[in-house]
């Protein structure tokens, strides 16, 4: 469908694999404290692509939620055996987007980060290659986001998604926003602002890439 590059991975017991249909949208390595302790390591590295070009091959994944540090919490996909974590959804993004847990891919190296983000609390033994964008906290996807064609359309769609589709749906499964004692988000609206991203971008599709 998109592109022709595909990108397989699945969990360590191999119950679960998966295939991305086309490249993500962006790659970013986090430093923040959170996922030091959710990886057990010095950083996250994830990939951000739209949840429909993520097709399970393989076994069923196992949702968790968790906190995060925005308060908003995300929703954690796993192997239901080893228990190994393949992707997650956040409440900002909600369903439309998975940011893939690059780590699980068989070929890894394949997508190294776009950008580093929450440097500021990034272990001080890890030293940062020149050329890879960095920021003490989060980013702007307007200032970082890749150049190539159609990288624009997702960034809109991804966008659009973060302004509260996802996060509606989230909520209708199981509540977290109010949870975390968060107003509903503008659903209606959001999920139109999405749609609208996504029809021009289909509308641009004849474009390469
Ligand atoms: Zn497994
Ligand atoms: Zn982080």
């Amino acid at each position: 469908m998109s592109g022709g590059e595909t990108f397989e991975g699945g969990c360590t017991c191999r119950s679960v694999r998966y295939r991305m249909t086309s490249k993500p949208m962006f790659v970013y390595c986090c430093h923040c404290r959170w996922c030091q302790r959710e990886t057990g390591s010095a950083f996250a590295l994830n990939a951000l692509i739209e949840s429909d070009r993520v097709v399970l091959v393989q076994g069923e994944a196992e949702s968790a939620d968790i906190p995060t540090a925005s308060g908003k919490g995300q929703r954690v996909a796993r192997c239901p055996k080893c228990r190994i974590a393949l992707w997650s959804n956040y409440a900002g993004a909600g369903e439309a987007i998975r940011f893939v847990r690059v780590g699980t891919l068989d070929e890894p190296d394949r997508l190294p980060p776009d950008i580093h983000i929450y440097t500021s609390s990034k272990q001080s033994w890890v030293t940062l290659p020149p050329g890879t964008p960095a920021a003490p906290e989060y980013y702007k996807s307007r200032d970082v986001w890749p150049k190539e064609p159609g990288a624009s359309c997702r960034r809109d769609r991804r966008e659009a998604a973060g302004n509260g589709l996802g996060a509606d749906r989230f909520s209708a499964l199981r509540a977290p926003r109010s949870a975390y004692g968060l107003p509903s988000p503008p659903a209606v609206r959001a999920r139109t602002g999405f749609h609208r991203a996504r029809a021009r971008c289909a509308s641009r599709r004849r474009v390469p890439g």
